[in-house]
């Protein structure tokens, strides 16, 4: 647009000086025809007059000449005339005869005895003087005689000429102002915003129609540019192409930096929305002002290549102290905080809210519903309320940030948010939705007990993928889908259909970014051990969050059970349980927790000698780093949940051996045994396979050892955190 204004101002001003200079000569030579006009005019009238009045003049007859010059300024429309004597003096004068006559030029005439004329002006306009001498017998000059002419016709005459060029000047300024536009803005302009527009969409890797780049004032440039398109489009889809055939390979390792590239490679330019309830950056207060951590889990790890690829959206509950300080009025921060990739969008929550939606409903009947861990649901009609508003505010704030965006990818995460998919849907039947379910989903009968099993059913079918950890937990939705609602399951692709929108159930092994090299070779420091009080021979480990699915008093049994059966390792293998505090606010964690202490003590007592304690109690939270040296020391590690989603423990425990020793003793109910091939599988509810299973491990021999954790090791390399992000992103781009 001020390209537009600047080339018609430019035409304009250019069009101005034009007409300027041709009406300044056109009044030019008007003014002087029409002077020479009322000259010869003017001084013809004057000489006839003084030859009819010389004879009266020569005889000082005044009332005749004063007659004959009354009479001829009545016939001539003259504005005056005036006789002078030889001295300048005036003799006689017409009626009203206006006094203009300028001294000088009558002296001039009467000096040179020849007529001469000039302009002058009073407050009746412009007039035109003509002085003519009177010569008598003797050719002496006698006299003169003035005539007064108006010459506002001339004013007037030059006048009209601005005015009409002046018109003329308005009318063509705008008739070509309004030309230049038209031209401009459809001849020109439009064919570039065009091009411009099918270079943005080749870019996004969108179709082309080559006929429409440019139109024809820019032929030779859009066939260039077509051409370069053409090379864009059969480039990216090489690319896309390759980065497909990648993802089949499963020899070559999965990076950050291959996840990135394929997601560019399949999901093009658009961005990705991710919504969870935990955040991946944290902000608290420190002594040095506020800082930010990143929670445990694995999560972070697995989307934020995701995020950087596609510079999308993280929506999450903004829970950390110092969460508001560091957002912008649209409560939005760009994170990482160090190098910032993406936006994290934090959604508040009220302590009323918290205490319902994730306390309540979330962890005291959701939870324990899915988990079969003998732990009774406790569902309350005020905290389902506090879990619907919730997730009507997640998907609030989701679907104002997607207002405007093409068929968003919509990448929704865990038990927490299972209404938001199907809020999204109804606004947006555009958005393609996943929502990854992390815990397990248990059978359909024990899923019956809940009062709003219909709805959160709905809700979660919004999506157009469910993912579960194992095909197991995708068979028991599938199963309570059958038995709950009106739907039609299609076995063969494992998809449900309702009111014509097909859900896909499938699963997605969550798993860990396998260690770089440098990692692998990080040394373990043996300190760690001693540190905490321990120099046994054998050294058991367990690290859980202190939850009850973890089955941590039933690991306490087992080892109970094998020092009874095995007595000759007392003093020779210790437990080291790293339980870190969780959900301390809800009633049963609390008791749990208490619980369990008072078996580490009563066990503790039973065995421990002076300088021994069969088990070693940390109640409190590890970093990555230490529990990476912890993996590493330890001659075995335990698993005894009752019921896991997965269990990235297992997995972290195998990706540390880069020495290929240790033993994974893993609960065949935790998700991560389906493909965990070479770990002792036990069932933790049996004290007796937990001690066997100990005791095996710790008399395993070195070969065996290398043998299982090669295969473990292999698991978790082929099938790591960004093979699971691309697996699910690509199942979901693929559904156009
Ligand atoms: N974890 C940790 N510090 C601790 C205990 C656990 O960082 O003190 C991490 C552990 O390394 C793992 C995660 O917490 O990455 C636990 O994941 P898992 O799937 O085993 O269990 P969840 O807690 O998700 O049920």
């Amino acid at each position: 647009m001020r390209q537009i204004l600047l080339i018609t101002g430019g035409v304009i001003a250019a069009i101005a000086f034009v007409i300027g200079i041709f009406t300044f000569n056109q009044v030019n030579k008007e003014e002087a025809a029409l002077t020479a006009r009322i000259q010869v005019r003017s001084q013809v009238l004057a000489e006839s007059l003084v030859e009819s009045i010389q004879p009266a003049f020569e005889a000082g007859a005044t009332s005749s000449i004063k007659r004959t010059i009354d009479k001829f300024v009545g016939d001539q429309r003259l504005s005056g005339l005036a006789v002078f004597d030889n001295t300048g003096t005036v003799i006689l004068s017409s009626d009203n005869s206006p006094d203009v006559i300028d001294a000088e030029l009558l002296a001039a005439v009467m000096g040179r005895g020849e007529p001469d004329g000039g302009f002058a002006r009073n407050e009746s306009g412009l007039l035109y003087v003509s002085v003519v001498p009177i010569i008598g017998e003797n050719q002496e000059t006698i006299g003169a005689l003035a005539s007064i002419q108006s010459a506002d016709y001339i004013d007037a005459t030059i006048g009209s000429i601005w005015r009409d060029n002046i018109i003329r000047f308005l009318l063509q300024t705008m008739l070509i102002a309004a030309a230049i536009f038209a031209l401009a803005r459809w001849v020109f302009f439009k064919p570039l915003y065009d091009l411009a527009e099918s270079m943005r969409a080749a870019r996004r890797g969108e179709a082309v129609d080559d006929d429409k780049i440019g139109g024809d004032l820019l032929l030779p440039l859009s066939s260039e540019i077509a051409k370069m398109t053409g090379s864009l489009r059969q480039a990216r889809h090489a690319a896309s192409q390759e980065a497909r055939m990648r993802l089949e390979k499963i020899d070559t390792p999965w990076t950050a930096e291959r996840l990135k590239e394929f997601i560019k490679a399949y999901v093009k330019d658009r961005p990705i929305f991710v919504v969870s309830n935990g955040e991946p950056y944290v902000n608290t207060r420190g002594k040095s002002g506020i800082e930010w951590t990143v929670p445990a889990g694995g999560l972070v790890t697995a989307l934020e290549p995701v995020m950087e690829a596609t510079g999308g959206m993280w929506i999450a509950h903004g829970a950390g102290e110092a969460d508001k300080a560091v957002v912008d009025k649209d409560d939005k921060v760009r994170v990482p905080h160090d190098e910032p990739r993406y936006i994290l969008k934090r959604v508040w929550l009220t302590d009323e809210e918290v205490a319902g939606y994730y306390n309540g409903f979330s962890n005291e009947a959701l939870w324990p519903l899915c988990h079969m861990a003998h732990v009774r649901p406790v569902f309350r009609k005020e905290d389902w309320t506090e879990y619907r508003k919730a997730n009507a505010l997640f998907a609030k704030t989701l679907l104002k940030e997607i207002q405007g965006v093409e068929r968003p990818l919509v990448f929704v995460q865990d038990y927490h948010l299972a209404l938001v998919p199907g809020i999204i849907k109804k606004s947006r039947p555009d958005a393609q939705v996943a929502i990854f379910w992390h815990i397990p989903w248990p059978s359909a009968a024990q899923f019956s007990i809940c009062p709003w099993r219909e709805e959160i059913l709905h809700g979660m079918m919004g999506a157009d993928i469910i993912g579960f950890q194992t095909q197991q937990y995708c068979n028991n939705f599938i199963d309570t889908v059958a038995s709950e609602i009106e739907a039609r399951i299609d076995l063969e692709h494992f998809s449900i259909f309702r009111e014509e929108h097909q859900t896909f159930v499938k699963p997605f092994p969550i798993s860990i970014a396998f260690p770089g090299i440098a990692e692998r070779e990080e040394k373990a420091d043996p300190a760690l051990l001693s540190r905490l009080g321990i120099h046994s021979t054998h050294v058991a480990l367990g690290v859980d969050r202190l939850d009850y699915t973890k089955g941590i008093p039933e690991r306490l049994k087992g080892i109970e059970f094998f020092f009874e059966r095995h007595p000759e390792f007392i003093g020779h293998l210790t437990l080291l349980q790293i339980a870190s505090p969780t959900r301390t606010s809800v009633g049963t964690y609390k008791k749990h927790a208490d619980a369990v202490l008072a078996e580490v003590e009563r066990i503790n007592a039973r065995f421990g000698t002076r300088d021994w304690k069969p088990i070693v109690f940390q109640h409190r939270s590890f970093s990555h780093a230490e529990l990476r040296t912890l993996y590493r020391l330890s001659s075995m590690c335990l698993i005894t949940s009752l019921h896991d989603g997965m269990n990235l423990v297992a997995k972290e425990y195998a990706a540390a051996r880069g020495d290929e020793s240790g033993v994974l003793i893993l609960s065949q109910f935790a998700g991560a045994s389906r493909s965990m091939k070479g770990a002792l599988q036990i069932n933790p509810y049996s004290a007796e396979e937990t001690a066997e299973a100990i005791f095996k491990a710790a008399s395993m021999p070195k070969t065996e050892q290398h043998r299982r954790m090669k295969a473990l090791r292999t698991s978790v390399r082929d099938y790591n955190v960004y093979r699971w992000s691309a697996e699910i992103i690509k199942a979901l781009a693929e559904l156009d």
